[in-house]
């Protein structure tokens, strides 16, 4: 007798390294482990094409199939319209072939549950429709998801133009105190149209029957009874730690000339510095950073990106670089040959896994982009923290503050800049193990443990994702027997 297929689970990845990279090794967690079949579906447009092509054919060796939806036309949205805005559309837009394509799969497999990820509400009303579980996946911590859910809740009830602003420092379940400048993007004034979409936004995630979230119990810090109770009071579903879901660094393209280079360095000397698959500085903290790394007299490895004043540049968002930029042009007159030899400036896309996890990286200066912090920890990589954009600035906070895995420079120049002095001061704490740099590496350290800990057969993470596979599996075969 032919086995009945497995029951199907459907995942939606918005465009973006960030959200993609997550979503592809979740569905492969879902097949390998749990007992699951996956397609991931993921866009044709704004699909990131750095990322995009490895991702997608390292899963082709698995058994997750992969489908990229059609384009459908944006060129109605203003030239200045937010990511997240053109995102929300993006998807919405898609829901027609969406729908196309689950009825499709679900003529030879019973779906098991729809994975949106946290731009992707849009789609929960077609789960309801299907009759079958919907799980929103959030890439970032349980505190971002504690933000979004306080800032919902404040507002219930309300209409628009009728929100209230959050207080100017907000105490989070765990202990994590946040003032107003490091509320993520979008959060810190009830009149902007952000706000109203970001609570539109919430507001459809309590259709959902609850969260993945890409994190692990020891990542979340704070009293375990405090965050358990807000939990339970929670008016949105319930949240589940199924991470770190962080790509195997086999999967990463293995000829790079960062790789050689790294290699030809010695054991625990080169400071990574990367900013995310966006994150951008201006002309001149680019030049005071290159001062600072210069002063610092340490080894580096730096991806350099165009500059610009926009903390997120769209173009390296989606990847459509012009071929004539030349990031590495903006760096100060004779930085490269001063520091040949001991520093790397790149421009090109590298492995991050494999730069983090190889043996001469000794520590990284980091936007806090959610997946590189968990890179990070995962190597046991200590950080130097340098938000941009999105709620990277609260993750700031959670990580120097709370997590004690990062140091974090603060910008005291009057035109806003963080100064060359601060920092060299801070790679050096790091590097040369200061008091205060030797505290953050060993907690990098000890959560290096705990990732692998939680990640392992019986660890939390596995164990909450069992446990969610065990209910999805559970309404297919219930929905079959009806
Ligand atoms: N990344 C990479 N090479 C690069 C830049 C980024 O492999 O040159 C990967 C990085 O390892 C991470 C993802 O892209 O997995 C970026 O996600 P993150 O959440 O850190 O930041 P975002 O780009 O979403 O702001």
């Amino acid at each position: 007798v032919a086995a009945s297929p497995r029951p199907h689970v459907v995942l939606v990845a918005s465009p973006g390294a960030g959200h993609l990279i997550p979503m592809a090794e979740l569905a492969r967690r879902l097949v390998a482990h749990h007992g699951l079949a996956a397609t991931l579906v993921t866009f044709t447009d704004l699909s990131a094409p750095n990322a995009h092509p490895t991702v997608l054919s390292s899963l082709s060796a698995t058994q997750v199939s992969t489908v990229a939806l059609p384009a459908v036309p944006l060129d109605d949205l203003p030239a200045d319209a937010r990511i997240e805005t053109v995102l929300w559309e993006l998807i919405g837009r898609s829901i027609p072939h969406l729908r196309a394509l689950l009825r499709d799969i679900s003529s030879t497999a019973s779906l098991a549950a729809l994975v949106p990820d946290l731009f992707g509400s849009p789609v929960l009303p077609l789960a309801a429709e299907l009759g079958v579980p919907a799980y929103v996946f959030f890439p970032s911590n349980t505190t971002a998801l504690a933000l979004m859910r306080s800032t919902v809740e404040l507002n219930d009830g309300a209409a628009s133009g009728e929100y209230r602003d959050l207080p100017d420092v907000l105490r989070l379940p765990g202990g994590v105190l946040l003032r107003r400048e490091d509320y993520a993007d979008g959060f810190q004034n009830s009149k902007e149209p952000a706000y109203a979409r970001l609570i539109e936004e919430g507001r459809r995630y309590r259709a959902a029957d609850g969260f993945l979230v890409n994190t692990f119990d020891e990542m979340e810090l704070g009293n375990p009874e405090e965050i358990k109770q807000a939990v339970e009071q929670s008016t949105f579903p319930p949240v589940y730690p199924v991470g770190p879901l962080i790509r195997p660094s086999s999967d990463e393209d293995g000829a790079s000339a960062c790789l050689e280079w790294l290699d030809s360095q010695p054991t625990g000397s080169v400071v990574f510095l990367s900013f995310g698959s966006a994150g951008a500085l201006s002309v001149e903290q680019t030049a005071e950073l290159a001062d600072g790394l210069e002063d610092s007299g340490h080894r580096f490895l730096w991806v350099v990106r165009m500059p610009s004043l926009d903390a997120i540049n769209f173009a390296l968002f989606t990847g459509h670089r012009s071929d004539r930029d030349d990031p590495l042009a903006w760096l100060p007159e004779g930085f490269v040959e001063r520091t040949s030899g001991r520093g790397l400036a790149v421009a090109a896309w590298v492995p991050q896994v494999r730069v983090l996890s190889h043996p001469a990286t000794a520590a990284f200066v980091s936007h806090c982009g959610w997946n590189s912090t968990l890179e990070s920890v995962a190597s046991g990589v200590p950080m130097v923290a340098w938000p941009l954009y999105a709620e990277q600035s609260m993750n700031a906070v959670l990580l120097s503050e709370n997590v004690g895995v990062a140091l974090r420079p603060r910008a005291t120049r009057a035109d806003g800049l963080i100064a060359r002095e601060a920092i060299a001061a801070a790679v050096r704490e790091l590097m040369d193990g200061g008091e205060k740099g030797r505290a953050v590496r060993l907690r990098a350290g000890e959560l290096q443990q705990a990732a692998v800990r939680a990640c392992a057969p019986e660890g939390s993470s596995w164990q909450m994702l069992q446990e969610v596979a065990g209910k999805w599996k559970a309404a297919a075969l219930g929905r079959q027997k009806q």
